[in-house]
């Protein structure tokens, strides 16, 4: 079972996991105040669907405007006038098929500057049953792309469940993505909290695409995505209340 982008942030967020701040709007009437309520002066207006590449996908609207579903807004009213081209329309991405899914809520989000995106993710390996983390500097691709052209960017190494998550492991992900200063810490601390996360909540996948770091040099998770053990979720009252949302 897959959940929203904006629903996973909630769940980083509550395991103290860096993410920008952001408001869920599920009607045109409410944009303008979710927009106004984020610092500004930058915001990211997202359509929120269960598949990836919205930034690179299209409307089949013209109404929507020419824009993918991430699109980036100078203004309070700029991101209002974006929430109501994408709200109800048709998003398209190759993940979605050519069917596409209609767009039932918008995340407004505080703009990030960037400085680089990254990749990290964390699965259950199913051969070995253990948490295996998945790390690229090629950050704001497809993994599957990074995978077949260039492997060699691509850092996987799996968890021992006996002895839990160590720094080792953290400082392994920091080096593997050139990570420097107090983004070596950030990082570390990152690792942990995904971990745990993802134990605890009885996670399948885990995908932080990308993870960036600022130009003020901090990690941050900017898209995230998530998916769960249907057969766990009798002990995850709120994350299975999160379904059926469309
Ligand atoms: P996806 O296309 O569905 O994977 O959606 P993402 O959330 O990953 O957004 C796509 C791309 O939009 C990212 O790789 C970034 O390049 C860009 N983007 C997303 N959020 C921000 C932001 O806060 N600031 C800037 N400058 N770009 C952003
Ligand atoms: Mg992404």
């Amino acid at each position: 079972m897959n959940i929203h982008e904006y629903q996973a942030k909630g769940l980083l967020r509550s395991y103290g996991v860096p993410v920008s701040d952001g408001r869920i709007v599920f009607r045109a009437e409410e944009a303008k105040t979710a927009a106004g309520e984020l610092d500004g002066p930058l915001w990211v207006v997202k359509a929120q669907i269960h598949a990836g590449g919205r930034g690179k996908g299209h409307f089949k609207e013209a109404s929507a405007g020419e824009k993918g579903g991430v699109r980036l807004a100078k203004s309070v009213s700029e991101a209002e006038e974006m929430t109501k081209q994408m709200l109800g329309r048709t998003l398209v991405t190759h993940q979605t098929g050519p069917a596409g899914k209609q767009v039932n809520r918008i995340y407004i989000e505080d703009g990030s500057d960037i400085s680089r995106e990254l990749y990290l993710a964390l699965l259950v390996d199913r051969v070995t049953s253990r948490i295996s983390f998945v790390v690229s500097t090629e950050g704001g691709m497809d993994i599957e792309e990074v995978a077949e052209s260039t492997p060699e960017k691509i850092l996987s190494f799996s968890v021992d469940p006996a002895a839990g998550i160590q720094g080792f492991h953290g400082r392994r992900v920091a080096f593997a993505l050139g990570l420097e200063g107090k983004q070596v810490k950030q990082c570390v601390d990152l690792v942990n909290k995904l971990y745990k996360l993802f134990v605890e909540r009885d996670a399948e996948m885990v995908e932080i695409n990308p993870l960036i770091v600022t130009t003020d040099g901090d990690m941050k998770c900017l898209d995230a995505k998530m998916g769960f053990d249907s057969n766990s979720l009798y002990r995850q009252a709120d994350i299975l209340a999160l379904r059926d949302e469309t």
